[in-house]
């Protein structure tokens, strides 16, 4: 299918769904400038997630941690969202996206104006004390940090800053994972995202909502999942999605004609 064509079909399932909900990974950031650690190369090959990110390391030894966020801390402030990111803002506001489920903590959703953003593994945006629960902007633990610090601490009690990302290791919060759940048992549509469907529990997401009779459409440069979309739109979603807007557009233009 040419990608006129399935833009088209994408279009038509959105604009007469009664529930769409868009699942969102780290490849709609790149275009902002954040890498995909899963890709190889830069800043995470200095950094193994796997130990730079995980929560017993964390726990024994959050330096680690904080010293990689230092390290990217001009590639996350300097990140804006893209086209996609405010593409899936304006489905929302035209009333045809319910939701979007992210893997991302970037924040950049909220920041394009979505809304409705349920956030599986977090947000960086923020840290919170590991004693006594205070949440401040990640930009104070960040100033701590350029100030000297190898650990940013709780300015009421002392405590050790964490981000409010979820950290390797942890569990998921059950009340957003709860109710991602249901947005996917329950969606007509859902649109996934630059996502490579390989972490767990997030993947069976598309899997509960295809089990579901829910249409799967697929935007991705890489055809990698294509074996699980009904409408695959292959491209970068900085320049598929605003045209998918514009598709919807034309649609409702035309059912207005019609009437
Ligand atoms: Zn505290």
């Amino acid at each position: 299918m040419e990608l006129d064509e399935a833009l088209r079909k994408a279009a038509d399932l959105i604009v007469n769904a009664s529930s769409v909900v868009a699942f969102t990974g780290a490849g709609i950031s790149v275009e902002s400038g954040i890498p995909d650690f899963r890709s190889s190369g830069g800043l995470w090959s200095k950094y193994d997630p796997e130990v730079y990110c995980n929560y017993s390391v964390f726990k024994q030894k959050p330096e680690l941690f904080w010293k990689m966020a230092v390290d990217m801390q001009s590639t996350m402030a300097e990140a804006q969202p893209n086209p996609a990111h405010y593409a899936l803002a304006e489905l929302e506001s035209m009333g045809y996206l319910k939701h979007v489920i992210t893997q991302n903590v970037d924040n950049l959703h909220q920041r394009a104006g979505s809304n409705k953003v349920r956030e599986l593994h977090g947000n960086g945006s923020t840290a919170s004390c590991m004693a006594c629960r205070s949440k401040v902007p990640i930009s104070e633990a960040m100033d701590q940090l350029n100030s000297g610090k190898s650990v940013p601490v709780c300015s009421r009690c002392g405590g050790v800053l964490r981000m409010d990302a979820i950290l390797f290791g942890e569990p998921l919060q059950s009340s957003v994972m709860e109710g991602s759940l249901r947005l996917a048992m329950f969606a007509e549509v859902m649109l996934v995202i630059g996502t490579s469907l390989v972490v767990s529990p997030a993947n069976s997401l598309v899997q509960l909502c295809k089990s579901n009779q829910g249409t799967i459409v697929i935007c991705d440069p890489s055809p990698a999942n294509s074996h699980l979309a009904h409408v695959m739109l292959r491209g970068n979603a900085g320049e598929v999605l605003p045209r998918l807007v514009q598709a919807c557009k034309a649609l409702r233009t035309k059912g207005k004609a019609q009437m």
